[in-house]
């Protein structure tokens, strides 16, 4: 077989990628008659395909490139900790400075005396450490008894078998098995979606309060945590009513149930601050971390718990961890990534600069005919599109049937923005300039007008 490269064809390079590569989350017939784009090369917020054409990445991959592309620190990092150490594991009374020093590191950037981390390679991994640890937790305090986890429809925590339980997406718990016994979801704050004539406020308390429901419902000595994402992402970026998280907050203490905050997004600067939590005003007693702890470079993600929580676990042995937990060479990456991220302020960055400006635009596509709400906070954003405002109305069409077709004109016109049924979303690089922000609303603004001329003539609204 010749050498697979940059410089094959890229018909060649589809033939070979639909004959043996399974795409995540993708029906691979239709992707193969298709042909996926090729991505060859990126450097800051741009990406490079196979026929040389250039695409402003609005998504920072899976919303976790955050100090962009092609930074040679990091590869300077990984070449460094590769030689000297590449892979050595935690157990069995070992350690590493790698993991030594990005654990210490993250309990100096965590709030609170969230002061402890346990590693995965990701964010599911993580979860599935969460639901293991707060089951763990509570047998260690005497409480075998509190076992159930309360998610929210339409979250998402990953895709393994105990991530996609925690998560709320019904397509995935429909091809078997999930959720696994003893998670149970309660409604989403999704106000512009299902908050009808109820205002926001209303909506938000009455969504959190559906948490202490449940809770009496199974009884409190039966609960063991609550889980949530400060924001939901992948849900198609849903911005809680503002009296939301005080009310869940209040439920947590007073049942004495864990928060766990799945800041698997939301860490590390999306929202203009180091995580969500602080954004939203949240205590967590465990918040899950991935993505932007490496800004992709490396695997890695993990469990930081409290001081409280860490104590219950320290005193028995936990019988869980992963082969690369605290990974070196992904520890080494993450740990210079949050230095660049310091050096550079990109956290202020966001917080001053970019966000303030983006939020600015992204609010005016209101302005757009197809465009309802536009949702956005730090540099994490969606729009909802609508056949008629006003209602906050769904289209007539399959849901995410208009949301595909604006998909596709992005990629049209060289822009990453996904779609989440019929709301698109984006979570760019956090290093994103005002002009490339432009570019990003200038791209978005004529994806939608196509999105609504071809709606038009084919008499979708
Ligand atoms: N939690 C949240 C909030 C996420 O958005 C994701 C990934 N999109 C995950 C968990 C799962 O992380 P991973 O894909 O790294 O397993």
């Amino acid at each position: 077989m010749p050498a697979i490269t940059n410089h094959m064809p890229t018909a060649e390079l589809q033939a070979l990628d639909a004959a043996h590569h399974m795409h995540p989350f993708t029906n691979n017939d239709e992707l193969a008659a298709k042909g996926a784009r090729v991505i060859t090369r990126a450097k800051g917020v741009y990406l490079t395909d196979s026929e040389g054409v250039e695409i402003l990445d609005g998504m920072a991959g899976l919303w976790c490139v955050n100090i962009g592309y092609g930074r040679e620190e990091l590869a300077d990092v990984a070449s460094r900790q590769m030689r000297e150490l590449p892979y050595y594991n935690t157990f069995f009374q070992t350690t590493h400075v790698p993991a030594i020093a990005l654990a210490a590191k993250i309990a100096e950037k965590a709030p609170g005396d969230l002061n402890h981390v346990f590693f995965a390679s990701g964010g599911s991994e993580a979860n599935d450490t969460n639901i293991r640890m707060v089951r763990a937790y509570w047998q260690a305090k005497g409480k075998p008894g509190k076992s159930i986890i309360i998610s929210r429809k339409n979250a998402y925590h990953g895709t393994s078998m105990g991530s996609a339980s925690l998560g709320g997406m019904s397509a995935m718990h429909a091809q078997g098995g999930m959720p696994i016994p003893d998670i149970h979801h309660i409604n989403q704050p999704y106000w512009w979606g299902e908050g009808g004539d109820t205002a926001p406020e209303d909506f938000g308390l009455a969504r959190a309060q559906e948490l202490e429901a449940a809770i009496l419902q199974y009884g409190e000595d039966k609960v063991a945590a609550f889980i949530a994402e400060p924001i939901q992402g992948a849900g198609g970026v849903i911005v809680p009513p503002a009296t939301y998280w005080p009310e869940i907050q209040r439920i947590c203490d007073k049942y004495e149930i864990l928060l766990i905050a799945d800041e698997v997004i939301c860490g590390f600067g999306r929202t203009g601050n180091w995580f969500g939590s602080e954004t939203m005003g949240i205590r967590p007693d465990i918040m899950t971390i991935a993505k932007g702890l490496s800004s992709g470079y490396q695997p890695i993600g993990g469990s930081i718990v409290t001081d409280e929580v860490a104590a219950v676990l320290d005193s028995i042995e936990f019988n869980h961890g992963y082969t690369y937990s605290g990974h070196p060479v992904a520890a080494a990456v993450a740990l210079e990534n949050i230095r660049i991220m310091e050096e550079e302020g990109i956290v202020e960055h966001v917080r001053d600069v970019i966000a303030p400006y983006l939020a600015e635009k992204w609010t005016a596509l209101a302005d757009h005919p197809l465009v309802g709400d536009t949702s956005i906070v730090g540099m994490m954003g969606s729009l909802a599109l609508t056949p008629d405002k006003a209602a906050r109305a769904k289209f007539a069409s399959e849901a995410g049937t208009i949301g595909y077709i604006c998909r596709e004109r992005c990629f049209a016109n060289n822009l990453v923005m996904r779609h989440v049924g019929d709301r698109m979303i984006i979570s760019p690089p956090l290093v994103m300039t005002p002009g490339e922000a432009d570019i990003l609303i200038e791209r978005a603004t004529r994806a939608l007008d196509e999105t609504y001329a071809r709606v038009k003539d084919e008499g979708l609204l």
